[in-house]
Formats: structure tokens, C-alpha cells, sequence
């Protein structure tokens, strides 16, 4: 196969090597929070923040409530679009901080 010049190929690079190349500078504190943990404990069942989420910082302990991982965050969004209760507070970490992509 022939790659283009100044194109990575990224055959054979399995998920976990490539968020490898992702650096992250930590703010200190979360940019990812539930608004009401009790409608994670108490009205969710389908826990879609964690099934969307392709970093696996959602993580729907036996309380219901989600621990997160924010420091390993790749700022794409999904998990506040996929709440079925709009129960996701979401913003960017502080300018300076947050996710760096090797390739652009
Ligand atoms: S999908 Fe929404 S309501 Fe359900 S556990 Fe995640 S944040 Fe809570
Ligand atoms: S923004 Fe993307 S990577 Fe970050 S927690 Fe949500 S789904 Fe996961």
C-alpha cells in the first residue's frame, strides 16, 4: 500500500497505540461532571456516557453514579450528546490545557 508523503499510516496501530500519541496536560480539576448524580442512580439504565465514550473515562459504579477519568479525555464530545437525560456537564479544559494531538 502506498502512503502519501507527510501522511502517517496508522495500519496495524491498534486504539490503545494510537491514544499513546495523545498528550495531555492536566488542568487540576475536571472539565467533565454530572449535573444530578441521582438521575444517574436512580433513572439511567443504559449508562450510554460510558458506551460512547472511546477513552473509557466513564466508568458507572454499583451506585449508578460514573466515576471520570478526565485526564485521559480526547475532548470529542460524544458522551454529552449521548446522555438520554442531558445530564453531562461539558466544557474544554482551561486554555493551556487539556488533549494535544500528535498529527494535527
Ligand atoms: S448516560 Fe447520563 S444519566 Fe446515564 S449514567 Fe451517564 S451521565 Fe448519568
Ligand atoms: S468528550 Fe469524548 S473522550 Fe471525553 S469523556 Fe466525553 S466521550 Fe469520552
Amino acid at each position: 500500500m502506498s502512503v502519501e508523503p507527510g501522511i502517517p499510516s496508522v495500519d496495524n496501530e491498534s486504539l490503545e497505540d494510537r491514544l499513546y500519541t495523545v498528550k495531555y496536560e492536566d488542568p487540576g480539576d475536571s472539565h467533565l461532571d454530572v449535573t444530578i448524580p441521582g438521575i444517574c442512580a436512580e433513572k439511567c439504565r443504559t449508562d450510554d456516557c460510558a458506551a460512547v465514550c472511546p477513552a473509557g473515562v466513564w466508568r458507572v459504579g454499583e451506585d449508578g453514579v460514573p466515576e471520570i477519568a478526565y485526564e485521559n479525555c480526547l475532548e470529542c464530545g460524544s458522551c454529552r450528546w449521548a446522555c438520554p437525560h442531558g445530564n453531562v456537564e461539558w466544557t474544554y479544559p482551561d486554555t493551556g490545557a487539556g488533549v494535544t494531538y500528535k498529527h494535527g
